[in-house]
């Protein structure tokens, strides 16, 4: 039983569900790397181990948005992300442990190395890849693609939108809220004075904002946006953060509607760099120093970035005796087995530039 419904039980027999993932994840302070930033107490949740054979925070989103996808007898999944979109690959994946079909629509993106990884994973998985150049050409080509099917089966198959962000989706943060602060009754951790997380499609930070208002807990989360200002915004956080807490109070009245207020979004603006999923200097140099002194790998579209963001703060503000927590939302399951025999030529033409062009420079630190 989850957290979320040992608390509100009726929750457990109106909402999809089915168990994907391992939790809670573990959190681990970081004694090396907090001596290293002057902080007495940093800490970091492992959701990168959420799942086998693939982690990171996709998961916990996943297990409802499959679990209704399951209720509702679909034969096939459809979602959006970039070409090396984690979403895409863990929706790949747990469709394919379900017996879902599913179909991943995708826009171009810098290319990287676990670009390449990601593809391959998901093909293995049996995902349909579909990559187009434009967002005009993505959705004719999803048209097309609800057509197709609906001719097939007769109906649409399940949309799930990028990164799995919706109110449903969200819930496996409100979630998570709760794993944590059963920890924090447990004397795994601390209450957090503050949270960092990467802000995509949001509903990681979102759902997280929510839990933690409705346990009435003190830590404050810092979302650190690593996708495109139009995406990630305010005015977008407040109308997720209200979806989700509608759905669960329409489905439970014993959830409380709570209120964001001003001082609880702020977010984090300046790590993005130039674009989605281009690598900056400092989100490099965060990654180098997590590995160095907490030996654990992150990446440069979102946790370098958001780690970025902490380390700045831990060096301009007092915040030495504050408890700080870091949010990791990145896989760190190795499935380079699971691919190793794999050659590329077998995706679809579009995708093979990801394999013959070089990766961006600063991914070049990553694969040495
Ligand atoms: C998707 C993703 C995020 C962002 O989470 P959102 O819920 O989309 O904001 C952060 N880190 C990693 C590694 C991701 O794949």
């Amino acid at each position: 039983m989850i957290p979320l419904f040992e608390h509100y039980p009726t929750l457990a027999q109106k909402l999809p569900f089915v168990s994907l993932g391992q939790f809670p994840t573990p959190v681990e302070k970081l004694n090396r790397l907090g001596r290293e930033l002057g902080l007495e107490q940093l800490y970091i949740k492992r959701d990168d181990k959420s799942g086998t054979p693939y982690g990171g925070n996709k998961v916990r989103k996943l297990e409802f948005l499959m679990g209704q996808a399951l209720k509702s007898h679909v034969k096939e999944i459809l979602t959006f992300g970039c070409a090396g979109s984690n979403h895409a690959l863990a929706t790949a994946v747990y469709a394919h442990r379900i017996g879902i079909r599913s179909i991943s629509m995708l826009l171009p993106q810098p290319n990287a190395l676990y670009v390449r990884h990601n593809l391959l994973f998901s093909y293995h998985c049996g995902a349909e890849l579909h990559q187009q150049r434009t967002m005009i050409s993505l959705i004719i080509a999803t048209v097309h693609q609800l057509l197709r099917h609906c001719l097939k089966y007769g109906r649409f198959p399940q949309i799930i939108p990028p990164g799995g962000s919706n109110a449903l989706g969200g819930i496996g943060f409100v979630n998570a809220a709760f794993e944590l602060k059963a920890q924090i009754e447990n004397g795994e951790i601390p209450e957090p004075d503050r949270i960092y997380v990467a802000l995509g499609s949001m509903s990681t930070a979102v759902g997280l904002m929510l839990g933690l208002k409705v346990l009435n807990l003190k830590s404050r989360v810092i979302p650190v946006r690593i996708v495109n200002r139009k995406i990630a915004h305010r005015k977008n956080v407040h109308r997720l953060f209200k979806k989700s807490n509608a759905l669960l109070h329409s489905l439970d009245p014993c959830f409380p509607l709570c209120r964001l207020t001003r001082h609880d979004v702020q977010i984090n603006h300046h790590f993005f760099g130039q674009q989605y999923a281009l690598f900056t200097e400092k989100g490099m140099q965060a990654v180098a120093l997590m590995q160095k002194f907490a030996d654990l790998k992150l990446e440069g579209t979102y946790t370098g970035k958001t780690f970025a963001a902490l380390i700045q703060d831990a060096r301009t503000q007092d915040l030495k005796n504050k408890v700080i927590l870091f949010w990791n939302t990145y896989n760190s399951r190795d499935f380079s087995k699971i691919i190793a025999h794999l050659n590329y030529r077998k995706l679809p033409p579009g995708l093979h530039s990801y394999f013959t062009d070089p990766v961006q420079p600063l991914d070049q630190i990553l694969t040495q």
